[in-house]
């Protein structure tokens, strides 16, 4: 049976630049905050494209070995088993590595060679090269976190993609997107993205990320679920955006009085 296609709800001109990009076979980084889409789009175009997509999702322990294979010690053998970058080199897949610029510098190393004219994957445990199969495709993501927390990615590095934004809908797209993903009634999606518009624009506050689509989204399932409203955005909105327990409280007064 065929799977169902991710909900996806284009923003602008996504879809089209990210076919161009895979019948070109330009690596494509996915970049802007957490939380506006990008692994969402990442899946619904592997579906559309009919690709098998492969996600790695970065943190500061992976490291190469980890994305392109290993041995393995079985009973009295040992064996190499493949990583899933060379998995989807092999096979053709779309490699998502979510959150790249949190894994360890030897990946970065590691995929200079796909990010070029070679398309080439070097096995340095096993001495070999593997030529990426025709359907291929390396993506990324990268939250550029204008504020203090987060890592950098070289521009060298950058610059061996093409780039896609990733930013909050607009107001309407974003009722959309609740309504649509949570059955959450309309007025309801309404407040909650004017609550969203509304924090974002407290800048403030200083708040390392601020409301993210899927925040918005967790508080209208909670709603649409049964929780009382007021107690959805408390916990679905303000409480994962802060600590501070002045700003919190700020936050949740500020949601009681709009939803
Ligand atoms: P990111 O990968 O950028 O951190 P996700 O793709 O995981 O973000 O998006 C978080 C959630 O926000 C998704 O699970 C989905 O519910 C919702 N979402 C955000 N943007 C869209 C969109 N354009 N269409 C559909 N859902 C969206």
């Amino acid at each position: 049976m065929a799977s169902l296609i991710p909900y996806y709800f284009s923003v602008g001109k996504e879809e089209e630049i990210f076919s161009h990009a895979y019948s070109n076979k330009i690596p494509l980084l996915l970049k802007g905050p957490t939380g506006t889409g990008k692994s969402r789009f990442i899946e619904y175009m592997a579906h559309k494209l009919e690709k098998k997509l492969i996600t790695i999702a970065c943190h500061e322990e992976t490291s190469s070995t980890d994305l392109i294979g290993r041995y393995i010690i079985k009973g009295a053998e040992t064996i190499w088993v493949d990583g899933p970058m060379t998995t989807a080199v092999k096979e053709g897949a779309i490699i998502y590595l979510d959150e790249i610029a949190e894994a360890r510098p030897d990946v970065i190393v590691a995929i200079h060679s796909l990010t070029d004219h070679r398309r080439e994957l070097f096995i340095d445990k096993l001495g070999i090269t593997v030529k990426a199969h025709e359907d291929f495709m390396l993506v990324a993501s990268f939250n550029p976190g204008y504020q203090r927390g987060f890592k950098e990615l070289k521009p060298s590095t950058k610059q061996r993609f093409s780039a896609l934004s990733f930013n909050y809908p607009e107001t309407k797209q974003e009722i959309e997107i609740l309504i649509n993903e949570t059955g959450v009634d309309a007025e309801n999606a309404k407040k909650l993205v004017a609550i969203g518009s509304k924090i974002r624009n407290l800048t403030e506050l200083g708040l390392t990320e601020t409301v993210s689509t899927r925040l918005l989204v967790n508080a209208a399932t909670l709603i649409k679920s049964g929780l009382p409203k007021r107690l959805s955005t408390h916990i679905a909105i303000v409480e994962p955006l802060t600590d501070d327990l002045q700003t919190v409280q700020s936050l949740k007064d500020l949601c009681d009085l709009m939803i």
